[in-house]
């Protein structure tokens, strides 16, 4: 017969890997669930600057990799596959998996966030040749080219910088006049001599032939429309949670965030809710953290009744 787990964590970033380590060291038996590798979103920075416990800063990667060791320094184990169904309303919940079923007496989780699309034609055809997501895993492919990032908020921000080091050239395409990002980046962009903000924009068209060869800008207020010439657009306007698995047995709102308060219970008994993926208001790795060991502590709590 197949193992029935304490408690299945779905999602190894840093909300899962802790409360997985929290959920073995107290002695639960404990697997994660993890479709691509320890660390989650923390994998697409190589700074890390506002975890505590490293005054250098750490890049994601290696936080990632040491999470994932300290939850199995106490019996977490980790299977690298794509959850693709739950169900969940039962005592006892499984998990389908392309590599099998698992079953939990508890599910946390963890799946947390994803980029946000454009939704302009041939965005997700171009990915790869010209359009990406992620500076810090696509950002080489530039080098000493022209780019363009499309957005205003840290994640843009920190990607505009990233790239600052690496293409000849970065525009900053935002439809507003200011960026919501925090001061340190936007002092730190407004240095970079490579840098220029576009205000005011919106893109409108990918232009291409093989690959991207530029796009088509939007003025927000006169509508007039221009054409920039780029080698690559890293799209970076904020993100959405990852819970269409989840929908229609747990609780949503509006956003598609799990439902869960700071105790991060959902609306079925023994389901809990850490990290990115739930309602709040915080989103980052210490948060994520933090919510990783008070679900293993409910779980616990929900066990032990
Ligand atoms: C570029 C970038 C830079 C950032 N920089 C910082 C920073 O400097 N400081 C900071 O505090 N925060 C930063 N953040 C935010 C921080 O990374 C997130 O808040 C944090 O990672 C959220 O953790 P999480 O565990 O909730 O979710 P995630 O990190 O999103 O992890 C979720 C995991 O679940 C997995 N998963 C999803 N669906 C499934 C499925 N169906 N089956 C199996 N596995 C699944 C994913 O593969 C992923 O590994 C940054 C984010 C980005 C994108």
């Amino acid at each position: 017969m197949k193992k029935l787990y304490d408690v299945i964590v779905i999602g190894g970033g840093p909300a899962g890997y802790t409360a997985a380590l929290y959920a073995a060291r107290a002695g639960l038996s404990t697997l994660v669930v993890e479709k691509l590798y320890a660390g989650g979103q923390m994998t697409q920075t190589n700074q890390i600057d506002n975890y505590p416990g490293y005054p250098e800063g750490i890049d994601g990667v290696s936080l990632g990799v040491n999470m994932q060791k300290g939850a199995q320094r106490f019996g977490a184990e980790t299977v690298n596959s794509q959850v693709l169904s739950v169900q969940l309303a039962e005592e006892i919940k499984t998990v389908e998996t392309a590599q099998g079923s698992y079953k939990g007496k508890t599910v946390i989780v963890a799946t947390g966030a994803g980029h946000k699309h454009l939704g302009v034609a041939e965005e997700e055809s171009l990915v790869g040749r010209g359009v990406a997501y992620c500076a810090a895993c696509d950002g080489m492919f530039y080098r000493g080219k022209t780019v363009a990032v499309v957005g205003g908020g840290n994640s843009a921000a920190a990607d505009a910088l990233t790239l600052s080091r690496i293409a000849k050239k970065v525009y900053l395409i935002h439809r507003r006049d200011t960026l919501r990002a925090e001061k340190i980046y936007r002092e730190q962009l407004e240095k970079a001599e490579n840098v220029e903000f576009l205000w005011n924009s919106t893109v409108s068209q990918l232009l291409y032939e093989e690959k991207l060869t530029g796009v088509k800008l939007q003025n927000v207020y006169s509508l007039t429309e221009s054409v920039l010439e780029v080698d690559g657009l890293f799209i970076s306007v904020g993100r959405s949670p990852a819970t269409e698995l989840f929908r229609g047995q747990l609780e949503l709102d509006e956003n598609g965030y799990i439902v869960a308060g700071e105790s991060t219970e959902t609306s079925i008994p023994g389901v809990f809710a850490a990290g990115d993926v739930r309602t709040k208001e915080v989103r980052q790795i210490i948060t994520a953290a933090a919510d990783g060991a008070v679900a293993a502590h409910y779980a616990q709590e929900y066990l032990a009744r």
